[in-house]
């Protein structure tokens, strides 16, 4: 292996851990529930404008939040090898606030573009607890994300393509492939 390879992955590790390492702080009050929001850009983050990315996911967990009656606890920002990340931490039973992370996800006009994970002292609820299928792939919108990276179904510039647009201007009813 490359040494530049080896410093990659050393990169991506200690990232990891400083991650990590900010759940397990923001978890340490009793009854509090992590909320994460993570951007998924294919390519990487810095070919998007990610910072007014994550600045609208962010005021929309806010809204919803505050509509659920939902207490902030503290939140901070975290940019390292891994993209960015915004952490909340808030007094709610993680799997509810977690179903109306899914909705959001699912409406907003670029929430196919965030993830936004609740993390527990258990660990991350996940869709399959909920009794629900993964995301759904927004290249083909037939099959799960997760099978057609595992097949790599789609070429690398037409996910990107999608996304930059998902990007500007939102989810596309009709014609975003076109
Ligand atoms: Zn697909």
């Amino acid at each position: 292996m490359k040494s530049e390879d080896n410093v990659a992955r050393w990169h991506i590790l200690a990232a990891k851990e400083e991650r990590y390492a900010q759940q397990q702080l923001k978890l340490g009050a009793s009854g509090v529930s992590v909320v994460q929001i993570t951007l998924n850009l294919p390519g990487g983050f810095t070919m998007y404008p990610w910072e007014k990315l994550l600045t609208a996911a962010r005021a929309e967990v806010h809204a919803m939040l505050a509509d659920l009656g939902v207490e902030l606890v503290s939140e901070s920002r975290l940019v390292n090898a891994l993209g960015p990340c915004h952490l909340m931490a808030v007094l709610a039973d993680g799997h509810t606030l977690k179903q109306h992370c899914i909705a959001l996800e699912e409406t907003a006009t670029q929430g196919r573009l965030w993830d936004i994970d609740v993390i527990t002292r258990r660990g991350a609820v996940n869709r399959h607890s909920l009794g629900l299928k993964g995301r759904m792939c927004w290249v083909c919108e037939q099959e799960e994300a997760h099978v057609c990276r595992l097949l790599r179904a789609h070429a690398a510039d037409e996910v990107i393509a999608i996304a930059k647009k998902i990007a500007v201007w939102g989810t596309c009813i009709n014609d975003c492939a076109s």
